[in-house]
């Protein structure tokens, strides 16, 4: 039936009386279930998920072996606090997150994970400023919010923020910040930080960390140059501060490595997760070599963090992960890329396709010369999408994102690319 249908309204108008405004809703979706890649909503309207929740349900809606662990796990503990006492599983999953060298702390969301790391880095490196990035979401507590450079609403009226925080471009090739193309790029973005910034008003020795998202998800589902990570692991290290890696969206198996860094050789000192760690179940994880983990018992914790039911899923999410999700994501996202490389060859609208596994960014414009951005009709294509079934997301100001869960098939991909095609040659012969 069209949407919304009548209980979609219904509870949309009780929402609007009680729920905070500051929720962004691109489209009218009341969910009543979801299963894999599909949403069924209050109606009885069937969707294909291809934002999985803001990129979290990574082993897809309900996957029953994560189901069954959750329901294992909270008929035996569902809380005691891993802050104050000790349980077997919170260990197991730091064992897994670890390897040799690191050591974990837990918290409940993307921002907590980031908070904490900036606080490890100021304990440890005793300095207090930090260097980020222009199109940075890093969440929306108050340390985070001071690294995040996304849009003008998320600040407005918060400040003032944490001081010490310097931004500079981020590696955005398609409109690259020093007006250069792949093929006469000398000029590296990491090198602009000691060209620019060290050298005029930032002490290297004042800053405790680079913090970046190895692909920036939010600011429009970016992906750098390798070189780019592998300079900022360099000019960190030569000034002696941190590299913080943001991994909560691009991480936990999405980019088809466990990882998103694995993809630039690089590895960071720090790095935060969350999201698809758990499947869905709130949980946020900050890795820091154990060398770095020297603050006394007391400097930091969380009472929810790492909760025995989060974990156990989170748990089941790796094993999935490893036993096949991750090459799934692998291969459907090469398998989409494939074919949506040559969008804009065939619709004027689309300016960059982009990705890695299933982050995928298909950028829209005005005019593929002046690479004029296209947000109304970005906006327009999410709802014609919705009307369709297929449920995506926009990134940055004029990027739709594809980020579906990790166990889409071949026939869901093919779904929706076709429906996205429909939708933009439509969207051209209307125009
Ligand atoms: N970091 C990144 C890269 C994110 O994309 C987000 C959320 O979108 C966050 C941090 C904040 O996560 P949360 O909303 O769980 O606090």
């Amino acid at each position: 039936m069209p949407v919304p249908g009548p209980r979609a309204q219904a509870i949309i108008a009780r929402d609007a009386r009680v729920l905070s405004p500051s929720y962004t809703r691109d489209y009218p979706l009341v969910v009543q279930s979801g299963q894999g890649a599909t949403i069924t909503d209050v109606d009885g309207n069937r969707f294909l998920d291809f934002c999985a929740g803001i990129a979290v349900a990574s082993t897809g809606h309900c996957h029953p072996e994560v189901v069954a662990a959750i329901q294992h796990q909270a008929a035996q503990l569902i809380h005691m606090s891993g802050t104050d006492f000790y349980y077997e599983n919170m260990v197991e999953l730091a064992e897994q997150l670890c390897g040799p060298d690191r050591k974990v702390l837990f918290g409940n969301s993307g921002t907590e994970a980031v908070e904490a790391a900036l606080k490890l880095a100021r304990y440890t490196t005793g300095r207090d400023k930090f260097i980020a990035f222009y199109g940075a979401f890093h969440g929306r507590t108050m340390g985070a919010l001071s690294l995040t450079a996304r849009r003008p609403v998320q600040r407005e009226g918060f400040g003032p923020f944490v001081p010490g925080v310097h931004h500079v471009p981020y590696a955005y090739c398609y409109r690259c910040p020093y007006g250069k193309v792949p093929e006469n790029c000398h000029v590296d973005c990491a090198a602009a930080i000691e060209d620019q910034l060290i050298r005029t008003i930032l002490p290297a020795k004042e800053v405790a960390a680079i913090v970046v998202e190895p692909v920036q998800g939010e600011g429009g589902y970016i992906v750098p140059p390798a070189r780019f990570h592998q300079e900022l692991l360099e000019i960190a290290h030569r000034h002696g501060m941190l590299l913080i890696h943001d991994e909560v969206q691009c991480g936990a198996g999405r980019t088809g490595k466990l990882w998103a860094h694995e993809h630039f050789a690089v590895e960071p000192d720090i790095f935060a997760s969350a999201k698809g760690l758990a499947s869905g179940m709130p949980l946020g994880a900050m890795v820091a070599r154990s060398a770095l983990m020297t603050w006394p018992p007391g400097a930091h914790a969380s009472t929810f963090g790492g909760n025995p039911v989060s974990v156990a899923a989170s748990l089941v999410t790796l094993q999935l992960l490893e036993r096949e999700l991750i090459a799934n994501a692998a291969a459907m996202g090469a398998y989409m890329m494939d074919r949506m490389r040559e969008w804009p060859a065939r619709f004027p609208l689309v300016g960059d396709v982009r990705g890695l596994g299933l982050m995928i960014g298909v950028e829209l414009v005005r005019c593929q010369q002046t690479k004029e951005r296209a947000p109304q009709e970005r906006n327009r294509l999410i709802q014609m999408c919705f009307e369709r079934g297929l449920l995506i997301l926009g990134a940055g100001e004029n990027t739709i994102r594809l980020s579906p869960p990790l166990v889409i098939t071949r026939d869901q991909a093919d779904f929706a690319m076709t429906t996205i095609e429909q939708c933009l040659t439509e969207m051209e012969e209307g125009s």
